[in-house]
């Protein structure tokens, strides 16, 4: 008989063969699969005479219905061709068998069994003498009113509270049944372990059983042995490699906050690919962390699939295994009782990824590791603890059992008798006709009745809840019961046991805005002017950034990153600027020549400075298209500086210097220096993104102080200037007395235009900048570190987990 992933893998191959012999396109064949085993199951269960002219028929009226019917009679085929079975045709053969018996054996009791399938009550006939035990309906047993929560978690976190009391009172057996498991059961776990204090030290103390455990594939032990046998492919992508680098589980877990693997990470995101490729894993670790073991793993797999394309599961398996030894999976020492129970999966693990050759003989590497993600996903680990008193269960696993006091949750019309759904393939008027389970409201509701009816019968307390609103959509209590009671007045559960907390804790609040200051050695830089910037942007920033180094990982980028493009532009104007020296030999080139001579420079910069790993990443196609751009960029560029109406030779390009401030020392890196008509300098600036006004250089704390610091970098400055090298925006936006640059005002109108009295002279302003400079460099050495964003300094800053800008201060949270 065929397991359910070798049945969904079988309808999956008959599907994909049917769409590749047609032309028949789907978005979802797994999906597609899922479902049409589904209606295979229900069709065969409601004995639906399928070869029936007027069934047929029916699935004619629909395009889907009617191709379902074609894979239905290619399924069938495949499972003669293989003689194998589903669970509903080894049920059809018990129906079958023995059906000249006129009497059964064995009798058989089923309690509570009101929704058996006609199939099966064939089969039973057939085999068994079948009798139904129903609880009786009594006076004192009837429904009584849910009890109303405002939220989810205000509800369970009651529970939790009413199962702990009773655990803690010794009053015998407790049953928490939630309606909704599946969305339920990570919040009441949580609720649970909060209640008896297991969040942490005693995790594995929990005096709870849950009924339903969760998938191998969930857990940390299998999901890092996924992860490893991924990196077998030719990349992995971000999150898996975060994963390999700090699962327990795996050999290669940062060490410390120096470690060279952080490095390696950092430089990986920074290639700015979705997916890392283990020729850029391997190189980097060879670069920084030569001793990793994931070198020596990587080379492994290499030779391990070298002329191995399609395999046999077995052969995967045994591959698989070797690549898990050599990682020493699960690296962990000495692992607890839980991960032990869950080693010890393995075996049956293999064996069923094995089995599935059944259906898939020889496959390629990806196949074989989704099939084994495939049977990870429908292991259930259930871990075996100690008997206790409290149960949480689904409401089919409480069916017919005992219990002292029982709660019943998530009581809403959605959940309980739930939603009527109508299957894909199947016509609608076929499974009303046939009255199938989840197209039949009335039955649903019959069933659920019956269900708590029976819940009901078999407690001495009985409780049952809903939630009133879910994401702040209101919710329906089930029709099942009677009524309910008003909303309990319960805050949220969460805030509730924050502020309990908190009330028996005393906090002890410690103003500090300073981190250590910096001991520098004399001369030694501490950075660029960046660090001026966000000093004065925000201390904490500054700090944070550039003191103990933390920054979020690059985000993937899709083409060239801004920092790419704006780096590119600078090695285009730098090589430019190399070939144009002054006014007078721009003004000698023609059109045609100055054309000639971008053109010539784009092939130099486009054809050199990029990088493999950029042009494999954002493709040629992107590349040319942002030639173009440049092109016209600094051709229109050139033709602005042609415009200038004063004398200038290009006198510095890329120049590296220090500047001494505050007693620290800065390394600058100045784009362009002019040297004017009157012999004086101009620096300049070059920004392709965004640019501010000259106002960005004055104040306390200057928002872009990069500029002034390069002024005072250099003797003889007459002015400073950025320019602004947008497509369709080209301008200097400058600051100085007779510049040569258009349409320029005198200095004290530029000035007064700022808001600063006119009659300042150039050199006060550079006075100015050394004392704004000069605080807040001071600032940053003695480790000034307090949390004060300029305006805007938080719209694009990625640190606020850090430092809790959008946070209320602890006195203001609510109670
Ligand atoms: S988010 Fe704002 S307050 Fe926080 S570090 Fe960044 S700039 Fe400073």
């Amino acid at each position: 008989m065929l397991t359910a992933l070798e049945e969904r893998l079988l309808w999956q191959e008959v599907i994909e063969r049917d769409m590749a012999a047609t032309g028949f396109s789907l978005l979802q064949p797994t999906a597609a699969a899922s479902e049409a085993m589904r209606c295979r199951d229900v069709l065969l269960r409601h004995e639906v005479p399928v070869d029936d002219f007027s069934v047929r028929r029916l699935f004619g009226w629909d395009s889907d219905c009617q191709r379902f019917l074609t894979w239905l009679e290619h399924f069938d085929t495949a499972l003669i061709q293989s003689h194998l079975a589903t669970q509903a045709d080894c049920l059809r053969a018990c129906a079958d068998v023995g059906s000249s018996e006129s009497n059964p054996g064995e009798t058989v009791d089923l309690f509570h069994c009101y929704d058996l399938q006609p199939l099966v009550i064939a089969a039973l006939d057939r085999q068994v003498q079948a009798r139904s035990i129903s609880p009786t309906e009594q006076p004192e047993t009837a429904l009584p009113p849910l009890t109303t929560f405002p939220t989810r978690q205000a509800e369970l976190a009651e529970v939790a509270r009413w199962a702990a009391d009773r655990h803690r009172a010794g009053k015998g057996t407790t049953v928490i049944v939630l309606a909704d498991m599946a969305s339920d059961r990570a919040l009441l776990e949580y609720a649970l372990r909060a209640e008896f204090d297991c969040l942490d030290a005693r995790y594995n103390e929990l005096p709870v059983n849950f009924s339903l455990g969760m998938p191998l594939s969930a857990t940390p032990m299998y999901r890092s042995l996924l992860c490893a046998l991924r990196l077998m492919l030719t990349s992995v992508d971000r999150s898996d490699l975060l994963f390999l680098f700090t699962s327990p589980f795996l050999p290669l877990a940062c060490r410390s906050e120096e470690s060279p693997q952080l490095l390696v990470i950092q430089q990986l995101f920074a290639l700015g690919k979705p997916n890392l490729e283990c020729t850029d894993i391997r190189h980097y670790l060879a670069k920084h962390d030569p001793t990793s073991p994931l070198i020596s793993i990587i080379d492994r797999q290499r030779e391990e699939l070298r002329g191995r394309v399609q395999l046999g599961l077995g052969e995967w398996h045994s591959l698989f295994r070797r690549m898990l030894e050599h990682w020493g999976w699960p690296a962990r020492d000495g692992l607890d009782s839980l991960e032990f129970q869950q080693f010890d999966r393995l075996d049956n693990v293999f064996d069923d990824f094995e089995s599935l050759a059944s259906v898939r003989p020889e496959v390629a590497l990806s196949e074989a590791l989704n099939l084994l993600e495939s049977v990870l996903n429908d292991t259930v680990f259930q871990p075996k603890t100690e008997a206790t008193a409290i149960q949480v269960l689904g409401p089919r696993e409480a069916t017919g059992l005992t219990f002292d006091a029982f709660w019943f949750c998530g009581a809403r019309s959605t959940a309980v008798p739930g939603v009527p759904r109508l299957l894909g393939f199947i016509p609608a008027a076929l499974q009303n006709q046939y009255h199938f389970p989840t197209a039949d409201y009335a039955s649903m509701l019959q069933k659920s009745e019956v269900t708590l009816q029976g819940f009901r019968a078999a407690s001495i307390e009985f409780y049952a809840s809903w939630y009133q609103f879910e994401d702040g959509v209101e919710q329906y209590p089930s029709p099942v019961f009677p009524s309910c009671s008003t909303p309990q007045d319960i805050p949220d559960y969460w805030l509730l046991r924050t502020s309990a907390q908190r009330a028996e804790i005393p906090i002890d609040i410690l103003e500090d805005d300073y981190g250590i200051p910096i001991d520098a050695e004399d001369g030694t830089s501490v950075g660029g002017s960046a660090i001026l910037r966000e000093q004065a942007e925000c201390p904490f920033k500054a700090w944070v950034r550039r003191r103990i180094a933390v920054s979020a990982p690059e985000p993937e980028q899709l083409g060239l990153s801004p920092i790419e493009r704006g780096n590119l532009l600078h090695a285009v104007l730098y090589e430019v600027w190399g070939r144009i020296i002054n006014r007078d030999q721009l003004l000698a080139l023609s059109m045609d020549g100055l054309e000639n001579l971008v053109r010539g420079v784009l092939d130099q910069i486009f054809g050199e400075h990029i990088h493999q790993d950029v042009r494999r990443r954002v493709g040629a196609a992107c590349l040319e298209l942002e030639a173009l751009c440049t092109y016209r960029v600094v051709l229109d560029w050139l033709l602005l500086e042609r415009s200038r109406n004063g004398d200038f030779q290009v006198v510095s390009r890329e120049d590296s210097r220090r500047l001494d401030l505050g007693g620290l020392t800065f390394s600058l890196r100045v784009d362009r220096i002019d040297r004017l008509a009157s012999g004086e300098m101009l620096m300049i600036d070059y920004k392709s993104g965004g640019v501010g006004s000259a106002s960005y250089w004055f104040g306390e704390r200057p928002s872009d102080p990069q500029l002034p610091a390069y002024a005072l970098s250099q003797d003889r400055v007459q002015g400073i200037a950025w320019a602004r090298l947008k497509a369709g925006d080209l301008k200097f936006i400058a600051l100085g007395g007779e510049l040569g640059l258009n349409a320029e005002k005198p200095l004290s109108k530029q000035l007064a235009a700022l808001g600063l009295p006119p009659e300042t002279t150039w050199s006060q302003v550079l006075e100015g900048w050394r004392d704004a400079l000069t605080n807040l460099a001071a600032e940053f050495g003695e480790g000034y570190a307090a949390v004060d964003p300029q305006p805007r300094a938080c719209d694009f800053c990625d640190l606020q987990g850090v430092c809790r800008i959008r946070q209320p201060p602890l006195s203001e949270m609510p109670s």
